[in-house]
This record gives structure tokens, C-alpha cells and sequence, in this order.
């Protein structure tokens, strides 16, 4: 396409009504059609980048290839579209305004004094256009985090009006509202859409197509009522109901002709349907599966959005093995030798989650002790992996204090040591080893087997690693070290030849794993998980 088309995505009257799903599904069904799209997160809070949120502030923190820690969503539109987000998909307020405060410091403003508007919007305008501006991609899709009316998000709006004026047909907006069913009126209220669209034209922004979120069916009446109360054609209105699974979504929006409303109202020709082919083969296989495989989780944040990614990898490589994932979440914090088996007996494997801080790590210490000598499907990820080190450090080493230097600086053995580039770091923010690093993995071990590859490059979020004075030690009494980084010789992967299942890695495979390429390792972890329970049900039957 000659010209670069952009899609703003707002939301209005609450939050979590999926503004980050109905982003990646028009990412999705545009893609589908042929074009290049990137989606692109605009978050009004403050903070510089989410990584020094608590996740029960803002669920988990995603990773991008190029290193910078992000929201969520952005984890959705690389599952939804394939494609690999970097650092420019996702600006906070704290960018802008620190860039905007470097060029002042600079003198660039040239003695002006420094405002929101022109300032801060001028900032805000150059990073959505960022990307587009490169040339490669046909759309530019820009979901802003928030909903219309809250006051850190003015300046984005106040933006986004200026842009929707100077691409002029090259612009839409796309709003998001919720409409809540009042079971003692047993009705379908429109009035909070009517006020969030109101809200938005107050501020100067006509949204184009109108996406209802609802939990009852609307009817087409409802529908032309909202488009005519709105400003909006009426085929510009679309719904959308709760669904089994976020997967299905674009396939919904498709069949309401969301795709075709975009491409009508930036005038573009619209074409063939495309046939989401493969898309719609993953989720017949999700349908598909009945049988349920139990995984815990041993974590210690009590909270879905926390550990996002590992839910949908598992939930991806659970349909590619034609089988329902159910995650149980165990609280590490309260995990002992007393209740580990009664916890953790039943499971067919267990994942133990990443993390930071002494809070709960004992815990999972007791659960890697327990799945390595119960011999259970057990995936280690980042301090799950650093806790199966130190397990087996303390038990099979028989270093009674090894412990990781983030939780005792002193220990003689500190299998988990802080990273030499991590020594004298005070800044929190931004400053661990973050993003695509390549590995080596040893042909011949599990992983290798999983990967069917000895080179592969994951994504990082860490301080500290696996200490390699203490690696031949480890190697001679049965714990391998499979994947090395090739440069630093950093120890990426830890297994335990002797167990069914026992790998631990320092790095996140979660970020990587999308719904048409699922990730080779939960692949495998489910797989198994699924082979030992059966083996199980068929020792008990065998027993009855
Ligand atoms: N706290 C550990 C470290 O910084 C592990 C981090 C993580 O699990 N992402 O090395």
C-alpha cells in the first residue's frame, strides 16, 4: 500500500473489557488479507517501562526480543499475529516525559516554554507515527491503555485527534464500550456507550466503528439505536460476547465484518474473505480435546494475569497435544514437607514460576524436591529454574546453606550468583539482562530433543545466574547443564538425565510460544505430563 493506514483503538465506560484482544484480532485479520501490521500499546501511567511493577499492580511484565520490558498485550499480538514486537510497541507517559524533559535539558526548545500541548502531545504524535513512518508496514494499529475519561489519558486523545485530522482518510477509530444487562429490568443498557462515545467527542474524536462488549446477545435494533445515537454507520457496530476462548475472537469479528467496516472506512478495496485456515484448525483441535492434563503452578502471586505467558503456552501446547490444560495454582509461601505431597501428588506436572525475592522461595524449593524425587513432569522458569538448583544443590551436593546471592549474601555456596555486569548496578529500572539471547543446546539431552535444534536465541529477565564454579560438581553428581550461552558461557539450561522430565530454564520461553507456533519445550513438558498420567491411570486400572 502506498500510504501507511492507522487504527486507534480506545476504550470506554471499564477496563479489562479486552481492548488488548480486539487489537490483536484486527492485527490478525489484516494480516490475514496480506499486510504488514505491527500493533503498537500507548500506557498513560507514569512509570518508565512496567518492569519495576508488582504484578498484582499490573499483571505479569512481558519481554520483547530487543530487551524492554512491556505490558501484557503485547505478549497477545505476538501470540495473535506471529509478529515480534520490539522497544517502540509500547510507550508509557514516563517516556514521553522523559524524553520531552532530555531535549528541554538539551536547550532544543529553543527558550519555549515546555506544555502538554504542544510539548508532550508533538512527542506523543512522533511515537505513533514512529513505526509507520519506517515505510514497512500497511497498518499501524495503536491500542491506548485506560479508559476514555481518565485524566493521564487527555494528552493521548488530544494526540490522536490531531492525527486523525492530518491522515484524514487514512485514519480510524475504533472504540470499545460495554454494555451491562440489568437482570431486575431484564434489559440491555446502551446509556454508558451513548456517555463514553459523548465523552470521546467531546474531545474532538468521532469513533468510526463501535465495538460492544456484551455478556447477553444484542439485537439489530440495539445496534442501530447505538449507531444512530453514536455517529456511526450502522454496519460499524459490532458485538462482542463472551467466548470460550480470547482465540476465537478474530474469528468472530470476521464473521461481523469488523475487518471489512476498517478497510471500508479508509477506503480500501476489500476482497476476499481470507480463510484463517490454520487458525481455525487450532481451535477445532482446542474443541476438540476433552481430556483434561493437571499442571501446577508454583508461584506465589495468587493472580491470573501474573504469569500470563506460561498460561497460554500451556494452554497452546495442551491443544497440539489434544488435550484441555488445567492450571492449578499453588502458593509457594505456603508450601512445606508437610502438605507438598497433598498438593502436589495429583498433578501431572508442575511448573515452577519465575519470580523475585525471598517471599515464597522456600516453597518452591519443597516442590522441586518433591517432583525430582517423585520423579513428576517438572519445568523450572527463571527462579523456578534457580530454585531446582539450589534443591538439588542442598540435598544432592549436600550444601545444607546453598542458597542464590539474591536471598543471602553470604553463603559459601551460592550456586546462584549475581551476573558480573549486575556488581555495581543501583538503578533498578530497565537494567537486568533483558531480551533475545542465543543458547547452545547439548545434542543428545532432553531439551535437544524438544528443540531439534542445537541453536536457539530466548528472551531473558534476570540479575542473577547459575554460579559455573559449582558446574562440574553439578555435572558429576546429575544435574546437566544442556544449554550454554556460547559467548559468556552463562549456563542457560539445567536437566536431570536420570528423571522423566526435570528441565529448568534461565530464560522465559513463555514469551515466545504463539498460537500457529506453539513453543517446542511446553510442547514436550505437556506431552510428557500426558504420557505419565496415562501410564498412571493404566497402572490403577491394572491395580483394580
Ligand atoms: N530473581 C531472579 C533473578 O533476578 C529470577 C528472575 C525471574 O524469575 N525472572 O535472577
Amino acid at each position: 500500500m502506498a500510504e501507511t493506514k492507522y487504527i486507534f483503538v480506545t476504550g470506554g465506560v471499564a477496563s479489562s473489557l479486552g481492548k488488548g484482544i480486539i487489537s490483536s484480532s484486527i492485527g490478525k485479520l489484516l494480516q490475514a488479507r496480506g499486510y504488514n501490521i505491527t500493533i503498537q500499546k500507548f500506557d498513560p501511567y507514569i512509570n518508565i517501562d512496567p518492569g519495576t511493577l508488582n504484578p498484582y499492580e499490573h499483571g505479569e511484565c512481558y519481554v520483547t526480543i530487543d530487551g524492554q520490558e512491556t505490558d501484557l498485550d503485547l505478549g497477545h499480538y505476538e501470540r495473535f499475529t506471529g509478529i515480534q514486537t520490539t522497544k517502540a510497541n509500547n510507550i508509557t507517559t514516563g517516556r514521553i516525559y522523559q524524553s520531552v524533559i532530555d531535549k528541554e535539558r538539551r536547550g532544543d526548545y529553543l527558550g519555549k516554554t515546555i506544555q502538554v500541548v504542544p510539548h508532550i502531545t508533538d512527542e506523543i504524535k512522533r511515537d505513533m507515527k514512529f513505526l509507520g513512518a519506517k515505510g514497512t508496514y500497511d497498518f499501524v494499529i495503536t491500542e491506548i491503555g485506560g479508559t476514555v475519561g481518565d485524566i493521564e489519558g487527555l494528552p493521548f486523545l488530544e494526540a490522536i485527534r490531531q492525527l486523525k485530522w492530518e491522515f484524514g482518510k487514512n485514519a480510524v477509530c475504533v472504540h470499545l464500550t460495554y454494555v451491562p444487562y440489568l437482570a431486575a429490568a431484564g434489559e440491555l443498557k446502551t446509556k454508558p456507550t451513548q456517555h463514553s462515545v459523548k465523552e470521546l467527542q467531546s474531545l474532538g474524536i468521532q469513533p468510526d466503528i463501535l465495538v460492544l462488549r456484551a455478556e447477553h446477545e444484542l439485537s439489530e435494533s440495539l445496534r442501530r439505536k447505538v449507531a444512530s445515537f453514536c455517529n456511526v454507520d450502522k454496519d460499524c457496530v459490532v458485538q462482542s460476547l463472551d467466548l470460550p476462548s480470547i482465540y476465537e475472537v478474530p474469528v468472530k469479528m470476521q464473521e461481523q465484518g469488523l475487518d471489512t467496516a476498517i478497510l471500508r472506512k479508509l477506503q480500501i478495496p476489500i476482497g476476499e474473505t481470507p480463510g484463517l485456515g490454520p487458525w481455525r484448525n487450532f481451535l477445532e483441535r482446542r474443541r476438540n480435546a476433552t481430556e483434561i492434563v493437571d499442571i501446577a503452578l508454583v508461584g506465589k502471586y495468587d493472580l491470573q494475569d501474573a504469569y500470563k505467558s506460561i498460561l497460554e503456552s500451556l494452554s497452546q501446547a495442551g491443544t497440539y497435544n489434544d488435550y484441555k490444560v488445567k492450571t492449578h495454582f499453588v502458593n509457594s509461601e505456603k508450601l512445606t514437607q508437610e502438605n507438598v505431597a497433598e498438593k502436589l501428588e495429583c498433578m501431572d506436572g508442575v511448573v515452577i514460576c519465575p519470580g523475585f525475592g525471598q517471599r515464597g522461595i522456600e516453597g518452591k524449593i519443597v516442590a522441586a524436591e518433591y517432583c525430582r524425587k517423585s520423579d513428576k513432569p517438572t519445568f523450572g522458569i527463571c527462579l523456578g529454574m534457580q530454585m531446582m538448583v539450589i534443591e538439588y544443590a542442598r540435598n544432592v551436593l549436600g550444601y545444607e546453606d546453598a542458597n542464590s546471592r539474591e536471598m543471602d549474601g553470604k553463603t559459601p555456596h551460592n550456586v546462584i550468583d549475581i551476573m558480573e555486569e549486575q556488581k555495581n548496578i543501583t538503578n533498578m529500572g530497565g537494567t537486568m539482562r533483558l531480551g533475545g539471547y542465543e543458547c547452545i543446546v547439548k545434542e543428545g539431552s532432553k531439551t535437544f530433543e524438544a528443540y531439534q535444534s542445537t541453536k536457539i536465541v530466548e528472551r531473558h529477565r534476570h540479575r542473577y545466574e547459575f554460579n559455573n564454579d559449582f558446574k562440574s560438581e553439578f555435572e558429576s553428581k546429575g544435574m546437566a547443564c544442556v544449554g550454554l550461552n556460547p559467548e559468556s558461557d552463562l549456563v542457560e539450561i539445567v536437566e536431570v538425565p536420570a528423571n522423566t522430565w526435570y528441565i529448568g530454564t534461565q530464560f522465559h520461553p513463555e514469551y515466545s510460544s504463539t498460537v500457529l507456533k506453539p513453543h517446542p519445550l511446553f510442547l514436550s513438558f505437556v506431552k510428557t505430563a500426558i504420557a505419565k498420567k496415562k501410564a498412571c491411570s493404566t497402572n490403577s486400572e491394572n491395580f483394580l
